[in-house]
């Protein structure tokens, strides 16, 4: 029997049945669609044909036939998954082969792959950094790295986002000394930035400082062959880490964190996300793997993608839309309003156009947004599309 005699309040599920950023969820409805089919760029919600522009399947691999195969030949020949972590139930072929691959094509020595890109980049943080330590956060990093931060315990100081200045100011008065951490998105997800690397690293010379980059979106966009933004700069060198995801470029699911061998060997026998959780399933691995490969041999796939991402932002440049300087193909629309960035992103939909409404705490207060992405996939017609939705809805709204 119940020890209450009336109904307490401050219960776990009054919380969850009062929390308002759940209710403001349920009201507007932007997230969580039912998609019932999808080919190539189109999906259909409730039997309506909208454009994607919300994928971040920046190479548009997730359809390719080579992709498709290596994942239903590795489903054969290991089954649907490890069922297990890899310390206790072992690594398959697959996984290492992977690793070796993503290793030498990041330019590092060993690469530990997960299930997941917010397990690798979580791990990332939490693995290296320690309490004691300081870590130096640009404020507008991704969820899963605050998330390793949380876990390590280290003292944290955020910096301005991509400002070199203010890590300045934040590392003046620390001992020299002090092991430090500088931790970073190598493409910033929602804004679409490249991270300042060379002017950033340049402020934590002679700081006893360790570079933790996700670059979750810049693998496969940036640098000559795709190898993502440290390569982009020439810096492979000068970040100790590098970790991200295999859901965006490499079409799959899974993530990788990349660095010295003494790094990931440290990894292996630290890391509570890798000892602890389940290996990627083999099929993912195998798409990854696939994708991988036809990234560094077709290099006209990036240039498609870059053409498309020049072409998008030309039309947004000529609408007068505000996309935050991105210098990428994560393309936001920045609104500012809640209430009129659900406005605009509703009419968007009803226009066919899928976006995704990003709302502060998820971005900067009075940055509400509508995230975008190109992929090499889109045609210029269906960009233009856009364009012509957001020119009708821009103007009433
Ligand atoms: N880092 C960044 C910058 C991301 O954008 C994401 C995914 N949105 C992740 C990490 C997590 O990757 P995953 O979806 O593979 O868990």
């Amino acid at each position: 029997m119940s020890t209450f005699l009336s109904k307490p309040k401050n219960t776990i599920l009054h919380r969850c049945q009062n929390d308002e950023s759940t209710r403001a969820r349920l009201k507007y409805q932007p997230w969580y669609h039912h998609i019932e089919r999808q080919q190539g760029s189109r999906i259909w919600i409730d039997g309506r044909e909208l454009l994607m522009m919300t994928s971040n399947d920046y190479l548009g691999l997730s359809e390719n036939p080579k992709v498709i195969e290596a994942g239903q030949r590795a489903l054969k020949d290991w089954g649907t998954s490890t069922t297990g972590a890899r310390p206790a139930n072992g690594s398959r072929t697959i996984h290492s082969r992977l690793e070796q691959k993503l290793a030498a094509f990041l330019g590092k020595e060993a690469c530990q792959i997960t299930a997941a890109g917010y397990l690798s980049c979580m791990a990332a943080v939490a693995t290296f950094a320690t309490k004691g330590d300081l870590i130096l956060v640009d404020r507008n990093v991704h969820s899963s790295l605050w998330s390793g931060i949380m876990l390590s315990g280290a003292r944290t100081e955020r910096f301005a986002h991509n400002n070199p200045t203010d890590l300045r100011e934040a590392l003046g008065h620390e001992d020299k000394a002090l092991p430090k951490l500088l931790i970073l998105e190598g493409i910033y997800s929602m804004e679409g930035h490249i991270a300042r690397l060379p002017e950033l690293i340049k402020e934590t010379q002679g700081h006893n400082c360790f570079t933790i980059m996700d670059d979750a979106h810049g693998f496969g966009v940036l640098g000559k062959n795709g190898e993502g933004t440290a390569a982009h700069f020439g810096m492979t060198a000068d970040v100790d880490i590098i970790c991200g995801s295999f859901s965006k470029s490499l079409s799959s699911t899974g993530g990788f964190i990349a660095a010295s061998s003494a790094l990931i060997e440290y990894l292996r026998t630290h890391s509570k996300q890798t000892i602890f959780s389940a290996a990627i399933s083999p099929s993912q691995a195998a798409c990854a793997e696939a994708a991988l490969d036809i990234l560094q041999s077709d290099p006209t796939i990036r240039t498609r993608l870059w053409d498309n991402t020049t072409y998008y932002k030309k039309i947004l440049t000529d609408l007068g839309i505000d996309y935050w300087g991105s210098e990428s193909p994560a393309v936001p629309i920045v609104i500012g309003e809640t209430e009129r960035a659900y406005r605009v992103w509703k009419k968007l939909y009803d226009l066919g156009i899928f976006t995704i409404l990003a709302i502060a705490p998820g971005v900067p207060p009075g940055k509400d947004l509508l995230r975008t992405a190109v992929s090499a996939r889109h045609t210029h017609e269906e960009l233009d599309r856009v364009g012509e939705a957001l020119a009708k809805t821009l103007k009433k709204s």
